[in-house]
């Protein structure tokens, strides 16, 4: 099958954002596009590693339409439902997952569970959306009857932003010899705020100086916000009932190398050939894996 063939399996898809355009401006119309199998040197870019940079130089390949789509635009909820259409076009929905019972006093490991990821729920965003949104008044003023102080948000952030962020944080956390993840989440936070009552802030670094200083309640009270319009996209979870203890428990859906090169034997650990330096473990994730989850880290909460 030569290359340009993989085209004529394309798959409509549309982004869980509808391609909003306050993001995207018209590159993606109503979030809808065509997406084609991987092929093997596609694949070599997330098998060797994981990460939203990977990700996004398969889909530069892999999305035939729009044509001048870039996925360095993506924000976070589409680029995770994009990563879920590569896999299930190119290798099919069904994932087998060896998923290790968090209850305590069991941990038995549920060997092969068989999800099948077409069958996980997409919410959309709402089709209104617009951002700025306004909201206030915050609540640590209100609470000691100060001036009502209202807060305009973009909840809706590129993964680039974020990329931006994390740069940040880690120059700051040379500088100062401290944890990353400490800028991290107060730079993580600035990223969202446009205004603070009359104060419109010229850039990260002045709503940094901003949040560094604000009440952890009205921090608290923006996130929950952000976290409220944040949440659509695709479904990444899939709930068990342990064949051991019969507690069903929700387990994150990994993103491993076992996602991007199923086994055909069935969890077989069985050697599976050279691939070219790009090593296929055949090993399976369960929940208390590491894994490169890169992208649904930006929850606002610490972990
Ligand atoms: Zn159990």
């Amino acid at each position: 099958m030569r290359i340009e063939g993989l085209a004529a399996y394309a798959e409509r898809f549309t982004l869980p954002s509808l391609g909003h355009r306050q993001v995207y401006g018209d590159m993606i119309p109503g979030g809808e596009g065509m997406i084609r199998p991987m092929t093997t040197n596609e694949e070599k870019y997330v098998v060797s590693g994981y990460t939203n940079e990977n990700m996004r130089r398969v889909l530069k390949q892999v999305v035939v339409e729009p044509e001048g789509f870039d996925p360095w635009k993506l924000i976070i909820a589409d680029l995770l439902y994009l990563t879920f259409k590569t896999r299930m076009v190119s290798f099919g929905s069904s994932y087998r997952l060896d998923l290790e019972c968090p209850q305590r006093n069991c941990g038995y490991v549920n060997n092969g569970v068989l999800i099948d990821l077409d069958s996980l729920d997409v919410d959309y965003l709402d089709e209104d959306f617009e951002q700025p949104i306004e909201i206030g008044p915050l609540p640590f003023e209100q609470m000691r009857k100060g001036d009502e102080v209202y807060v305009e948000l973009n909840p809706l952030l590129s993964v680039d932003m974020i990329e931006r962020v994390s740069d940040k944080a880690r120059k700051i956390a040379e500088k100062t010899s401290s944890p990353q993840r400490e800028a991290e989440y107060l730079f993580r936070l600035a990223a969202h705020i446009k205004s603070v009552g009359s104060n419109e802030f010229k850039g990260l670094d002045d709503a940094y100086a901003y949040v560094s200083k604000m009440p952890s309640m009205n921090s608290a009270y923006i996130w929950e916000h952000v976290n409220r319009v944040m949440n659509f996209g695709m479904e990444d979870t899939w709930l068990h009932r342990c064949t051991n203890c019969g507690v069903e428990s929700r387990y994150m859906i990994p993103i491993t190398s076992e996602f991007f090169r199923p086994s055909f034997f069935n969890n077989d650990k069985q050697e599976q050939g050279d691939v070219g330096g790009s090593q296929a473990e055949g090993e399976v994730a369960g929940a208390g894996d590491s894994r490169q989850r890169v992208i649904s880290e930006f929850t606002g909460e610490d972990e």
